[in-house]
């Protein structure tokens, strides 16, 4: 069964040389306190990889194909620079590789409406992983919401960071009220939004949220945030069209197995758990209307 991994980062080689110092070079402060930190253990939260060794990873592991996720930058000129990056990814991988372009509308209207166009003109197909909450803007910033109108004509899904308001604290964690994500979902019910991370449990704990068809859940960091039986309660309660397997690489998300972050575990303990076509491949091009 081929698989699609809805949820990856990545980085230019620039960043990966030296991922502090290029964080502080660049007022990535927020992103340095997340993706540079180390465990209690020592060892680092994340790794570093090229797009070699991600195209190595997903031979490895039998992803057929990625979808790139920008990152919720704090600074539109990373924003830019991460699309960028993506477009030669996507250029090198036609075949294997999807992204989703990240903004900052803090760049103001026509800054972050023009790098909207450049991107779709370059290949990218989705917006996200974005998060107003922790990028500093609220939900009804009028940029943010042009952006969902474009997103809408243009049919391009949109991806939000959700965290869990009942899951445990760590360094650089951001609250992201759940109530404003049914918020969007009502406002702009022609646009389909992914929330991230589960949607931080949003529809077991609220009926409408499992009603709202413009609302997608994916799986990212699921091993480090709940236990395997999540797979099992999420989809008898969400219709698995709108669940979306995601991996959130190179996060390392087993760090009392692995020093360094892999597919495989993950996939195994999907499929292990019932995941089934819809989930692990087939929702991701439904949503990017392929
Ligand atoms: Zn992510």
């Amino acid at each position: 069964m081929p698989v699609i991994d809805s949820h990856i980062h990545l980085y230019p080689p620039e960043l990966n040389a030296d991922p502090i110092a290029w964080a502080e070079a660049h007022g990535e402060r927020h992103w340095a306190k997340l993706c540079t930190r180390r465990r209690k253990d020592g060892r680092p939260v994340q790794s570093f990889p090229g797009l070699d060794e991600l195209m190595r990873e997903m031979d490895r592991c039998g992803v057929e194909r990625g979808i790139l996720l920008g990152w919720y930058w704090e600074r539109p000129e990373t924003c830019a620079w991460q699309n960028r990056f993506f477009a030669q990814c996507v250029e090198t991988h036609p075949d294997r590789l999807i992204a989703f372009a990240t903004l900052h509308p803090g760049a103001g209207h026509w800054p972050t409406l023009s790098e909207m166009h450049r991107a779709r003109d370059e290949g990218l197909v989705g917006i996200g992983e974005l998060s107003p909450h922790a990028q500093g803007f609220g939900i009804d910033e009028p940029v943010f919401r042009e952006v969902l109108t474009l997103a809408t004509d243009w049919k391009m899904p949109v991806n939000l960071h959700v965290t869990d308001p009942l899951g445990a604290s760590y360094p650089g964690r951001v609250e992201t009220p759940l109530a404003d994500f049914m918020r969007l979902a009502r406002e702009f019910p022609k646009t389909k939004f992914t929330l991230a991370h589960w949607g931080g449990l949003l529809p077991l704990r609220d009926a409408e949220a499992r009603e709202m068809a413009n609302l997608y859940f994916d799986t990212a960091a699921s091993p480090l945030l709940y236990e395997p039986d999540i797979w099992g309660r999420f989809i008898a309660a969400v219709p698995p069209e709108r669940v979306l397997f995601g991996s959130d690489f190179p996060l390392n998300l087993y760090p009392e197995k692995n020093a360094m972050a892999e597919m495989e575990t993950l996939i195994a303990e999907a499929r292990h758990a019932g995941a089934g076509a819809a989930v692990m491949h087939d929702n991701a091009l439904r949503l990017i209307n392929r």
